[in-house]
């Protein structure tokens, strides 16, 4: 199976690294010259618009799938005239856009935070009244890692963040006091079957995911449940094939979706080593048309991103039950570079793992 892959960073190269004992070979298309998903399978050079790089890729995959979701659409709809594309154009669509995707997690019954479409100054005022404070103003489109988006307590910061984002399609969400931040990641097969993870608690540190664990700890079946039953609807609704993540905001008793994201995610790296079949081989089993694996977890895992930096291979190895990601790229600052995933048998042991002493 030759399976196409837009974006060539570190979800691509894990993809990519999945594949490889099923006998997949992978190909990206990437702009960039030396993406880290090359290190491992092809690279195709070109903008995701450029369509002569797209039909390149068409050419060399029986099956074509994204790991970023801010891909243009009209991309994946050409490509999908010529060859499969998997999860659909549709949820690409649906999740580029905060308020759409609210709209649609909103028609299935899936609780969001309070939300309100803001496109002038008097609309914004408006919303921030039925809202209250405090209160998020986000851009609708391409936002990520807490990129786009600005936090308002009093009407004399409101001003300010209309200044900071406004002449943009924005959104005003309420400001949810959640307990902590959760994810579930679910894979829908070509024929309607769904397989979900245990639920995942993520912390983020500077609008970036810090460290997931999982399953989260202290966290009822019932919850567990509920984000399972909401995530099939999602799937089921978008006739959706691949690997879905849905993030969380945890309030007492209630799930508020933060957003979704038709791919698989950071938060569910831990799953390669925590998990009977990693996030990733389950996406390319679905695109695949294959059975999907086993999503039980093994033991119980925490991933830390290392932004920037890896450390150096020796330090991290001697650590007991390490095991190292690094995507071989050239450390930035504020860039995700690798990360690590300590497994124990219990949340104790693994509480001991990471936070000795
Ligand atoms: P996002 O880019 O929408 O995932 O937001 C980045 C981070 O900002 C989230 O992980 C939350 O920590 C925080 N955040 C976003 N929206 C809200 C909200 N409505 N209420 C509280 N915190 C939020």
């Amino acid at each position: 199976m030759r399976v196409g892959i837009l974006g060539g960073g570190q979800l691509g190269r894990m993809l990519a690294l999945a594949g490889h004992p099923l006998g997949v070979r992978c190909t990206v298309l990437d702009p960039s010259d030396e993406p880290c998903a090359g290190q491992v399978c092809s690279h195709i050079r070109g903008e995701f618009d450029d369509y002569q790089a797209l039909f390149k890729l068409v050419q060399v995959s029986d099956v074509v799938t994204y790991e970023f979701e801010n891909v243009p659409v009209e991309s994946a709809r050409w490509l999908a005239d010529r060859v499969t594309v998997f999860p659909p154009p549709l949820a690409l669509e649906v999740s580029q856009d905060r308020l759409v995707e609210k709209k649609f997690l909103q028609s299935l019954g899936v609780p969001t935070p309070p939300f309100a479409a803001v496109d002038s100054r008097e609309e914004f005022d408006s919303a921030v009244r039925e809202i209250g404070l405090p209160a998020v103003l986000k851009t609708r489109r391409f936002g990520y890692d807490g990129k786009g988006q600005t936090v308002f307590r009093t009407p004399a910061e409101a001003g300010a963040a209309w200044e900071k984002l406004g002449g943009r399609p924005l959104i005003l969400e309420g400001f949810v006091p959640f307990d902590r931040e959760l994810s579930v990641i679910a894979v829908r097969s070509k024929n309607g079957e769904v397989v979900c993870y245990p639920l995942i608690e993520n912390e983020h540190r500077d609008g970036i995911l810090h460290r997931s664990i999982a399953p989260a700890t202290e966290v009822g079946e019932e919850l567990t449940e509920r984000s399972h039953d909401f995530a099939a609807r999602i799937l089921n609704e978008l006739n959706y094939v691949g690997v879905l993540t849905v993030e969380w905001f945890q309030d007492g008793p209630r799930l508020l979706a933060n957003e979704m994201a038709p791919r698989v995610h950071n938060s569910g790296h831990w799953s390669i080593e925590g998990s009977q079949t990693s996030q990733f081989e389950n996406h390319l089993r679905a695109i695949c048309g294959w059975p999907l694996g086993i999503a039980d977890v093994v033991g119980c895992s925490a991933m830390f991103n290392y932004i920037g930096e890896v450390p150096e291979t020796e330090s991290v190895l001697k650590l007991p039950n390490a095991h190292l990601h690094n995507y071989g790229k050239a450390h930035r600052p504020g860039r995700k570079v690798g990360h690590v995933t300590f497994r124990a048998g219990s949340h104790e042991e693994l509480l001991k793992l990471i936070e000795p002493g």
